[in-house]
């Protein structure tokens, strides 16, 4: 049994919950977040959420997510996009993504060749959903 911290040991440096945009929420996502803070749909999504096209994300509070307070505040409910990074699986599809992802993510092991971490990655991937 593989596990992430073979691949990423997270640094707490706060850089993947910054920016104005965040990632989309799924069903499953909306759900454990609102029984994580008690709230139900509609004070979730007024407080917190907001629409973008057809995707629900986190809204943003001073370029961060609104989430973010030198940590994460829904942190065991943290969106499964958020517990998965920063591995992702497009990593296996370029090594492009590999390298911005290593340059964004101080967390990630940038020290094993690529072929090597793809190995790993896809093997964790298999094992079923990756929480970091
Ligand atoms: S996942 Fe990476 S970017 Fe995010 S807090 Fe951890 S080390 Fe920093
Ligand atoms: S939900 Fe938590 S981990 Fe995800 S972007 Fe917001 S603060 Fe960061």
């Amino acid at each position: 049994m593989i596990s992430p911290g073979e691949l990423f040991t997270c640094q707490r440096c706060g850089s993947c919950c910054q920016g104005e945009t965040t990632v989309s929420l799924d069903e499953d996502d909306l759900r454990r977040m609102g029984e994580a803070l008690g709230l139900s749909r509609e004070e979730l999504f007024s407080r917190y959420l907001r629409r973008n096209g057809a995707s629900v994300q986190m809204k943003t509070v001073d370029g961060h997510c609104i989430f973010y307070q030198q940590g994460c505040l829904v942190h065991r409910a943290r969106p499964r996009r958020c517990a998965q990074w920063p591995l992702h699986p497009a990593i296996l599809k370029d090594e492009s993504n590999y390298s911005a992802i290593t340059t964004s993510c101080p967390g990630l092991r940038g020290d094993l060749p690529y072929e090597r971490f793809c190995r790993i990655l896809d093997e964790l991937l298999r094992q079923g959903d990756i929480v970091c």
